[in-house]
């Protein structure tokens, strides 16, 4: 990718130098991220951050971080001339909005998901119990016993639906 720049540097100016009417040298920090034919990406950048700024970043980083960097720089700045007040703070803050809301709603959901279990889990028993009492009073003691150990069983499972 340097070598790219090198090479452009050597026959243009890179967007950034071009902006800054310096001469784009072999070793330009700029003209592997700011190619002549994207002359916004240094504009925006250079206007929220300042040129020698972005070039102290850059300096301060290793060479394969630098390419985010730019892109996320890029970003920032673009926002920030959209929106001068919030810059991508308005973004953020509107997107941790819709986290919020989508957290209660899916809260709402898995605590109606968990009633429904047991509204479910109580249905079962209540179809279940009609034979058992069937049972119970045409046979002998011990088949109602059965259906107490039933219903402690099912409450035993509503409560573990609600601890996880
Ligand atoms: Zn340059």
């Amino acid at each position: 990718m340097k070598e790219g720049g090198r090479k452009q540097g050597a026959m243009s100016p890179c967007a950034a130098c071009k902006l800054l009417r310096r001469r784009c040298a072999q070793d330009c920090v700029f003209a592997p991220y700011f190619p002549a034919n994207q002359p916004q990406k240094f504009a925006s950048v250079h206007k929220v951050f300042g040129a020698s700024n972005v070039n102290k970043m850059l300096q301060e980083l290793p060479e394969q971080q630098r390419g985010d960097a730019v892109k996320s720089m890029v970003y920032e700045a673009n926002a920030r001339v959209r929106d001068p007040v919030y810059g991508c703070v308005g973004a953020i803050s509107s997107l941790q909005q819709q986290v919020d809301v989508l957290q209660t709603q899916l809260a709402l959901a898995q605590a109606e998901v968990v009633h429904m279990k047991m509204h479910q889990a109580t249905t079962s028993l209540d179809h279940d119990q009609p034979p058992m009492h069937v049972a119970s009073n045409s046979s002998s003691q011990t088949k109602s016993f059965f259906a107490m150990d039933l219903v402690v069983d099912k409450a035993n499972m509503g409560e573990s639906l609600w601890s996880c």
